[in-house]
Parts: structure tokens; sequence; C-alpha cells
């Protein structure tokens, strides 16, 4: 119902960049290769993301927006190996039920679907024919949350943490080319041709990009890939630390700390490089399922993994210097 949807959104849908992440996330685990999104007014006023994914079948689409109606986990084992980014079916009800959002999505073999929904409810449900993917607007998000509004902070604040999760997702699939324009600005465009290092290079710049160092490690438990940058280009903020484990980014103090470790001394206090790693592992190994926003981790085997991740690190610096 309405209301335990709203309760939810307080949980899933913090802030616009809460609503570009999910959706997003939808329309790459959709399949999607091309994903376009389209902020106003960093989200407040409006966000469009346009994909050309797989759609969602007329008779599934008022499902979708059912609580925990996900089509991505079909029993309880698959809790235990989660491969898609999404999984508890909260994004869409808990969106659709703080702001006015407007879908139009088609499959390969069904014409489209349109729905319109205000503040929970489903005012247009009709035929509309286009062509394959999810065509999806959210307007005045938090419209009937006053509270919720009030609580959101700048346009700049609200826009960095929109480019933050565009960047990781950005980062997480090179395969897929994301473009990100703000106000009718392009903030990050990528072309999609799996590369990593074009990604980086569209956030961060060529020449920090091209500079970057490769880490490339594997144990029993682990494989780790990634780039990290030269001592001498640091950053003040943590944020330029990108883990991901299984294709997932995630928040885990200890994965930083073990980055700093890996610099030894050549690290000044208080900063932080640019780097990316992408860890991969047997997902019985991970429990995602700690936070709605699905950030935070718990990882086994926590300690093997900060080891190889230091050392990784020192010998990626030794190879440089030789
Ligand atoms: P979850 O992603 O956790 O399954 P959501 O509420 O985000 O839950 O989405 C509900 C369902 O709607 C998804 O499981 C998926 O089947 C469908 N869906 C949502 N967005 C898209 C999209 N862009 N393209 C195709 N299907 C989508
Ligand atoms: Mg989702």
């Amino acid at each position: 119902d309405v209301l335990s949807n709203k309760i939810a959104a307080g949980e899933v849908v913090e802030r616009p960049a809460s609503v570009v992440k999910e959706l997003v996330e939808n329309a790459i685990d959709a399949g999607s290769s091309v994903v376009e999104i389209d902020v106003e007014e960093a989200g407040l006023n409006k966000i469009r993301i346009i994909d050309n994914g797989s759609g969602i079948e007329e008779d599934d689409v008022l499902i979708a927006f059912q609580r925990h109606a996900t089509s991505k986990i079909k029993d309880e084992s698959d809790l235990f190996r989660i491969k898609t980014l999404g999984f508890r079916g909260e994004a869409l009800p808990s969106i659709a039920s703080v702001s006015h959002l407007e879908m139009i999505t088609a499959t390969e073999e069904h014409p489209g679907t349109k729905v319109v929904i205000d503040g929970g409810k489903i005012t247009v449900h009709e035929k509309a024919p286009s062509r394959r993917g999810t065509d999806i607007t959210i307007s005045d998000l938090f419209y009937n949350t006053p509270a919720r509004l009030k609580y959101m902070k700048t346009i700049h604040t609200e826009l960095g943490n929109i480019t933050d999760v565009v960047n990781r997702l950005a980062l997480a699939h090179p395969e897929v080319s994301i473009r990100l324009r703000h106000n009718d600005r392009t903030l990050l465009q990528t072309n999609g041709n799996g590369d990593v290092r074009q990604v980086l290079a569209a956030i961060y710049g060529v020449n920090i990009a091209k500079n970057m160092i490769p880490i490339s490690v594997r144990s029993l438990d682990f494989k780790i890939n990634g780039y990290i940058s030269m001592p001498e280009i640091t950053r003040a903020s943590r944020n330029y630390v990108s883990t991901m484990i299984n294709g997932r980014f995630i928040k885990n103090y200890a994965l930083v700390k073990a980055i700093q470790e890996g610099y030894h001394t050549l690290l000044p206090i208080g900063r932080f490089p640019i780097v990316l790693l992408a860890i991969e592992m047997d997902p019985i190994l991970v429990d995602v399922n700690v936070h709605p926003a699905k950030l935070e981790v718990r990882l086994s085997k926590e300690q093997e993994l900060n080891h190889l991740i230091s050392d990784a690190i020192k010998t990626a610096f030794k190879k440089r210097e030789l």
C-alpha cells in the first residue's frame, strides 16, 4: 500500500542520487548497452533515464511497482548468489510513492506500455507503442514528503552525490555507454567499449588515467584487478577510492586502510590515491544483504583480502620503480 511504500522510501530513496542509482542499476540489470541520464536541478525537478534494455512486458508492468516484486530472485538460495544489482524489489514502488513518475517501456515482442503514478497512485496505464527499452521520468521528487524535501542540501551537494553514483556505475560497467547531463550540460560520457581506462579518462581526465598503474593479482579465493594513481597524484578525500566486489560498489573502511597500507610510507597523511579496485570472489563469501542501499557489505576472509591488496599495491610500485 501507499503508506508502507512511503515508509520504505525513507530508507531506499534518501536523496535524488539514490533514485538515480536505483534506476540506472535497473537499466544495467536489464542488459542495456546505452543508458542516458538527464537531471534538472540536481534531480529535484526531474530525473529521466532512457535505456535500451529488455523492457518490461505489459502484464508485468504493474507488478514491478508492487513492493517486493523482483524478477531477479526466484528462491531463497539465490539470495546468497546475487548477480544482479537489484534484488529487493523495493526501488520502483518506493520512488513512485514520493514523486510523479512516468514510464514507457517496451520489450522486443510486445508493443509498449505507459504508466503514470502520482504519489503511489496509478493514474494512467495504457498501450503506448515504442521501441525496445525503458524511458522513465521522475518529477517533483519528495513533493509529498515535505520533511524529506527540507532535508535536501544545496543543488551543488546533491549534484555531487549524483555524479559520484553515476561515475561508480560507469566504472563498474565500462561495457555500457553512459551519459549524464545536468540542465543540458554533459557531465559524463563513456563510450561503452569495455575498457575501464576509457571510463577513468572520462571521469578524471586523460592525463591522470594514462599515468595510473595497473594492479592484477589473484589468490585461491580472490581475483583483483584495478588501477591506482602514483603517490604524486593524491586527493584529500576518500571519495576517490573506489572498491567493487563482484561488480557492485561497496564501502568498507578496512579495504581503504589496506590500500593506504599498500602505499606504505609514500602516502602523505590525510591523502588518498585515485584508485579503482575490482575484486572478484565467490558470492558465498560476501553478504550484501546488510543495508537497503547495499553499499555496506560483510566479508568472510577479510584479513586475507586486505593483505593481498596491500601486497599487490606494493608490488605494483616496486615494478614501476625498476
Ligand atoms: P529490483 O531491481 O530489486 O528487482 P525494482 O523495484 O528496482 O526491484 O524493480 C522491479 C522490477 O522491475 C525489476 O525486478 C525488473 O523486473 C523491472 N524493471 C525495473 N526497471 C527496469 C528497466 N529499466 N528495464 C527492465 N526491467 C525493469
Ligand atoms: Mg532495482
